[in-house]
């Protein structure tokens, strides 16, 4: 039975000044004592772990083993992570101060932002309202959630925060659907967080620009699985089935191209068809499946017509092609003979779908993966590391995994987003965290009592020595820290001397 926090009736008018309100009774907690919360809320989850597969499938209809794999441990991973790594990232950081600045002090201070607004999808309901509260309230910001109405969790997300003791309007989870989430962006947070389809993710920009808020953008993906002809198939085809099919295919990150290379293609194909044959499907009670179904009707209806645009098209549906176009238990789907103008070559299909393509070069695999408009990430399979490190870096995306899959997201200090319209801005790692938090830079002056050589009065021996000075501190010649300390010296003095 869940608890409500602080208040189940919040709605969204007010809420960004309801966070703004709280906010400094998060900034004023030092770290250590704001990622103590985050002990307790990881300890939440844990004790609580079945109570939440049960809420998490009932909105999503997805695997049990699915929603603790990726929903549970990976929202575990960055709680942990921020518990271990947030003072460090987010301590004052002091970088070099140059000699022409002698006696001065730099450092740059990570301060909270303020009020954060999150708006998520519907396909990693738990995660995706974890990482970026755990994220936020390492940062000192207080959050404003709205979860998607499809997958809205009702209660679990705030009966968790009570567990962890967070002070009322620290988070506040606002249900609704696109209406309310646009409401809560017109209230002015701080930021905006936005993962979610790249439609709505132009609208939250263009919004955001009205206020000049900053927006961090996760959008869709149209991930490539690049297969060499060196690889140990059957791994290969197992990274393929799990990439490809866990969440039944609906994650940002899936694979949805896997280009296999001409020595194993005919090979491969049929590994990968008698593996997709395999899948247990069942929204399942006891963790004994490998995919449930898919989480929305609409959904649903983008597959179907994926589907049937690529078989009007002449492609071969290799598995699952007695599906009837409707039931949400969406079986695997191997698809090879794919042509270019086939819809499931380049939108985003978000369904448990495998399109297999055949290359033959190291070039003609770049070129084709990179030919989208998308740039999440992807995956390089070689026994040949310098190939396949070669190919990561010639990819126009977010990450890579090599020799396996959706695994740079499975990292919690690695940063995570996309390129193109896959959107922009990183969360999680340290560039992540501090992506939620304002870098304040500072400079300080211990001595109070000299008058900078910069400063007026402007004089023509000032110049003079100002040219001399700068002269020798920009060149390459071997004496120049002698001459700029020459020069440097004759200036101060001047300087002191022609005061007016
Ligand atoms: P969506 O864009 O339809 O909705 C996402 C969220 O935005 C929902 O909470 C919705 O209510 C809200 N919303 C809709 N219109 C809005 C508006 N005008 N103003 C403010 N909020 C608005 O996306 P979806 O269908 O829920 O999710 C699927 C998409 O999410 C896929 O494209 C998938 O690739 C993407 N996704 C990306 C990542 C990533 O990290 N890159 C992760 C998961 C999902």
């Amino acid at each position: 039975m869940t608890k409500p926090y602080p208040d189940p009736q919040l709605t969204a008018a007010g809420a960004i000044e309801r966070a703004r309100a709280a906010a400094p009774s998060l900034a004023r907690p030092t770290i250590k004592e704001r990622v103590a919360h985050l002990a307790r809320l990881r300890s939440a989850i844990l004790a609580r772990r079945e109570e939440i597969i049960d809420v998490v499938q009932a909105d999503t209809r997805k695997s049990r083993s699915d929603i603790l794999v990726s929903e549970i441990f990976g929202g575990l991973d960055v709680v942990l992570w921020c518990e271990k790594n947030a003072a460090d990232a987010l301590a004052d950081e002091k970088v070099p101060t140059p000699l022409t600045m002698m006696g001065k002090k730099s450092l740059i201070a990570y301060e909270p932002l303020g009020v954060l607004l999150v708006i998520s999808p519907w396909n990693y309901p738990f995660y995706q309202a974890i990482a970026p509260i755990a994220l936020a309230i390492a940062a000192g910001d207080t959050v404003v959630y709205k979860p998607s109405e499809h997958t809205p969790l009702t209660g679990l997300i705030e009966s968790l925060l009570e567990d962890a003791s967070f002070a009322p309007n620290w988070v506040q989870i606002i249900y609704g659907d696109g209406a309310v989430g646009a409401d809560l962006l017109a209230q002015g947070p701080d930021k905006v967080m936005f993962t979610g389809s790249t439609a709505t993710g132009k609208k939250i920009m263009a919004a955001a620009a009205e206020q000049l808020i900053p927006v961090e953008l996760e959008l869709g993906g149209k991930d490539a699985m690049i297969v060499f002809d060196d690889v140990d198939i059957d791994r290969a085809v197992a990274g393929a089935l799990w990439g490809g099919l866990t969440s039944t295919g609906q994650s940002c990150t899936s694979v949805e191209r896997i280009y296999v290379q001409d020595g194993i293609y005919d090979v491969f194909v049929p590994a990968l068809v008698a593996g997709a044959q395999a899948i247990k499907q069942v929204v399942d009670a006891d963790g004994d499946g490998d995919i449930g179904g898919m989480v929305t009707e609409a959904q649903v209806r983008v597959v179907a017509e994926h589907i049937a645009d690529a078989k009007a098209k002449g492609a071969t549906v290799r598995t699952g092609a007695d599906w009837d176009g409707s039931n949400p238990l969406i079986p695997p789907m191997v698809i090879t003979d794919i042509p270019g103008d086939a819809l499931i070559a380049s939108a985003e299909t978000f369904g448990p779908v495998l399109p297999v393509y055949r290359f033959t070069t190291e070039a003609e695999a770049i070129e084709r993966a990179n030919a989208s408009d998308f740039g999440l990430t992807g995956s390089v399979w070689s026994k040949d590391l310098d190939r396949a490190t070669r190919v990561a870096r010639a990819l126009r995306v977010g990450g890579v995994s090599i020799n396996n899959v959706m695994a740079t997201e499975a990292t919690p200090a690695l940063p995570f987003g996309g390129v193109g319209n896959s959107g922009m801005g990183r969360y999680k790692g340290v560039a992540g965290l501090r992506a939620f938090a304002h870098a304040k830079s500072m400079v300080i002056d211990k001595d109070s009592s000299v008058i900078e050589a910069n400063w007026f009065p402007y004089t023509k021996e000032k110049h003079e020595l100002f040219t001399q000075m700068m002269l020798a501190w920009f060149s390459d010649r071997a004496d120049r820290l002698p001459r700029f300390a020459l020069f440097g010296t004759k200036l101060e003095n001047y300087s002191k001397k022609a005061r007016r």
